[in-house]
């Protein structure tokens, strides 16, 4: 898609837009010299200058990737108007986008009734998720396995419910075992499980902790911000279908379309399955809600003013790049194709060891060093890290986990844990040109590790 083209479109459309409303002057204090212009937005490249190289696919870090050029050009559509989708009156047309693309990402996880809206991030739409538990369960707390993200024990301190943590398995996902010890004095209110942990990519198995949930009568909240989209490839590729079918018993889900979704940040979106949660959001705004009876998504939202740019960008690249598993899909594919193949140019590779298998486009490995100890490991990791990086001719760029010594004996019992820790390499391939480029990536990759 050509940007520059969209852009131009984009613009032309929004004077056509404004002409029709009559001239006015703008005002004079809002004006700003041509040449100052020009000269400010070469300093602001070169201040620009000074980032990792995230749109190319020898930037195999975090979870980092610029938009698609539908959702830029679709939110300098709307900004350029600049809506608030905290009240109908603050913008009837991307209210009723974001109607259509929260119902989109409903049907998408399943759900047959819900209620939702996009936030500004994964972390708020957790709190929202995590605020509905608590009003449901006031006396009782919130458990989430040890790989969930930081941010449930974080939010559990917020809403000062009482947090629990439970262990993972030897593959980075709760322990069914350690969950029905949990559940078993009924202090639990809801359990927090992960589809793709931010860390590995595992995949909690979701079916089987709704049957133990429903048996305690507690509540399931679905945390998918990384890998809610992987459920466009469930049941293909190997990808194992259950967990993913299950997300449509969960009571609540949050997705971030700024990870997968090919979205600016921020946007992250909750969806409850039960509608009448929407009660708990009840509040009375005397300067807000006025030119509809409709329900304004502020009356179901934490936050107050929410861009309508933001939906006006997932709506577009929905139009364009639909979640389905030939559009959206298509994506998600090439990056998970990448990482399983990655691994297993890994496991053949003479200089590097994989950490975990992925399940999904994250890869976790780390340079093979003779004796084989945590110390060792964690020094040739950071090594590859940073040369990798500040390579001038070619340069990669990966990340880095930490691994507790538990967690790195259950997978690699032979290493020597003569540390509580060691960091491995870790590489998200959320780009689909990762699989085009994953043999210069490995080779890369290997040089950097066979140099020790
Ligand atoms: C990224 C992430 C979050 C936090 O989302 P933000 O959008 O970064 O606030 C929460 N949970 C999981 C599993 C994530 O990967």
């Amino acid at each position: 898609m050509d940007l520059r083209r969209a852009l131009d479109q984009v613009l032309a459309n929004h004077r056509k837009w404004t002409e029709g409303f009559g001239e006015y002057a703008v005002h004079e204090s809002l004006a700003v010299p041509a040449e100052q212009v020009e000269e400010s937005l070469d300093e602001l490249a070169e201040r620009l200058r000074d980032n990792y190289p995230f749109f190319h696919p020898r930037y195999a870090g975090q979870m980092l990737k610029p938009p698609h050029p539908a959702a830029v050009a679709g939110y300098l559509a709307a900004m350029l108007i600049n809506p608030n989708n905290h009240a109908l009156d603050g913008g009837p047309a991307t209210a009723k986008m974001e109607r259509e693309v929260v119902a989109d990402l409903a049907a998408m996880f399943g759900y047959d009734t819900h209620l939702g809206h996009l936030t500004s991030s994964g972390t708020i739409a957790n709190l929202e998720a995590l605020y509905v538990a608590r009003e449901l369960h006031p006396d009782r707390g919130v458990a989430y396995s040890a790989d969930s993200h930081y941010t449930h024990a974080r939010m559990c301190r917020v809403l000062g419910v009482a947090g629990t943590s439970v262990a993972v398995d030897g593959a980075g996902r709760m322990d069914l075992d350690a969950l029905r010890e949990t559940l078993a004095d009924g202090r639990i209110g809801t359990v927090v499980v992960t589809a793709g942990t931010t860390g590995l990519g595992a995949v909690d198995p979701v079916h089987e902790i709704l049957a133990l949930c429903r048996e305690y009568g507690v509540r399931v909240h679905m945390d998918a911000a990384y890998g809610g989209f992987f459920t466009l490839l469930a049941g293909t590729e190997g990808l194992d279908p259950a967990p993913w079918a299950a997300i449509a018993e969960c009571d609540s889900v949050v997705v971030d379309p700024h990870k997968h979704g090919l979205q600016p940040y921020g946007c992250g979106a909750v969806l409850f399955r039960d509608p009448a949660v929407g009660r708990f959001y009840v509040h009375d705004s005397p300067y807000t809600y006025f030119t509809s009876e409709d329900l304004h998504f502020g009356e179901i939202s934490l936050e107050c003013s929410r861009p309508g740019a933001a939906a006006a960008a997932l709506w577009l690249t929905f139009r364009l790049l639909p979640p389905t598993r030939d559009g959206l899909g298509a994506v998600l594919a090439a990056g998970r194709r990448a990482a399983l193949r990655w691994a297993d140019l890994i496991a053949e590779s003479e200089h590097l060891r994989l950490y975990q298998r992925p399940e999904l486009d994250i890869v976790t490995y780390y340079p093979a060093v003779s004796p084989a100890s945590l110390s060792a490991i964690d020094a040739a990791s950071e090594r590859v890290m940073r040369e990798g990086m500040t390579d001038r001719h070619n340069p990669v760029y990966l990340s880095v986990l930490r691994a507790d010594v538990r967690s790195f004996a259950r997978r690699h019992p032979e290493v020597l844990a003569d540390r509580a820790d060691a960091r491995v390499l870790r590489s998200v391939l959320m780009k689909p040109e990762s699989e085009t480029h994953l043999d210069p990536l490995h080779a890369r990759v290997e040089r950097l590790a066979a140099d020790n």
